[in-house]
This record gives structure tokens, C-alpha cells and sequence, in this order.
């Protein structure tokens, strides 16, 4: 580590400074934002099919049981905006006002909220091993099927898990 080296703020900094005002005049537990650029689920922001409301939450909670369980208010979607925008910033609290731990930001990447670092990791590496099973199904010539909403309903009654 160089200890004089300058260290230039991210690029996102409107939209952390943004959701940070909000977490802490709501009191909210989480503490930390992580904004990353995770390759399959940006991938799957490219489709319009999975740019509508909770669509692409259902797909990738029906991948994997884990998926729900980690990220049970699933995966908000955010429009394709200029980076480091205080439009993104606005839509990214928005989106997170509406009950999202996670937003995706269409053809960028994703902004995720959180008690700690590690936790905010687990719920965007959990979301993109999701959509990873989804593309690996895909690449092996077959839509994925998916668990069924009878099987989502279980699980989310047997782990109290929020409904949706
Ligand atoms: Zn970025």
C-alpha cells in the first residue's frame, strides 16, 4: 500500500452518497453499498425480456433454491442511464425505496445494499451463480425449466421468507 498515493472517489459516488443519505434517515441496518459489474446478469440486462418488473427475480429465484433464500426481495431493474449520473443515483434510490436489496443497472451492472461487505457480495454472487445456471442451460441448448411457483411458495413459507 502507498500511503500518499491519491485515491480518486468511484465514479458512482452520486449514487452511494445518494442511497447512504437514505439508509441512514430511515435507520436502516444496512451500512454498506457495493456497486460491481457481474458478467452473466449484465449479460441478461441486454434481453428486453428480462428488463421488466421482477422477471428476471423470478427466473433466477426458480435456478437455485439459495437464491431466494439470499436474496429474498429479489432483483429491482434500473434503465440504462449514463454512469456516475445523478439521474442513476434518483432511479437506483427509487428502486431501492420499492423494497430491492439489489438493483441491476440495464447493460452496467448492479448496486446492492447491505449490513456489511461480505453480506452485499453473497447477494450479488448468489444472484449472477443464478443467472450463470440459467446462461450454462442455455449454452447447452435448453430453456432451463426452472422450480415451479408451488416449489417457490414452499420454500419461502417453510423459511418465512418475504412474499413477492
Ligand atoms: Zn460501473
Amino acid at each position: 500500500m502507498v500511503a500518499d498515493a491519491p485515491v480518486a472517489p468511484t465514479s458512482e459516488l452520486p449514487a452511494h452518497l445518494a442511497v447512504h443519505d437514505d439508509l441512514l434517515a430511515q435507520g436502516s441496518p444496512c451500512r454498506v453499498s457495493l456497486h460491481t459489474h457481474p458478467i452473466e446478469l449484465v449479460a441478461l440486462s441486454h434481453s428486453r425480456r428480462w428488463l421488466e418488473e421482477d422477471a428476471l427475480t423470478r427466473m433466477l429465484w426458480s435456478m437455485i433454491p439459495e437464491t431466494r433464500a439470499f436474496c429474498p426481495r429479489g432483483l429491482g431493474v434500473v434503465p440504462y442511464m449514463l454512469p456516475g449520473s445523478v439521474e442513476l443515483a434518483a432511479a437506483t434510490r427509487s428502486a431501492l425505496a420499492r423494497g430491492y436489496d439489489v438493483v441491476l443497472w440495464e447493460k452496467h451492472g448492479v448496486f446492492a445494499v447491505d449490513t456489511d461487505i461480505l453480506e452485499a457480495f453473497d447477494q450479488v454472487d448468489v444472484l449472477n451463480k443464478a443467472a450463470q445456471i440459467y446462461l450454462s442451460g442455455k449454452a447447452m441448448g435448453f430453456e432451463p425449466e426452472g422450480m415451479s411457483d408451488g416449489q417457490m411458495n414452499e420454500l419461502a413459507k417453510v423459511f418465512s421468507l418475504p412474499v413477492k
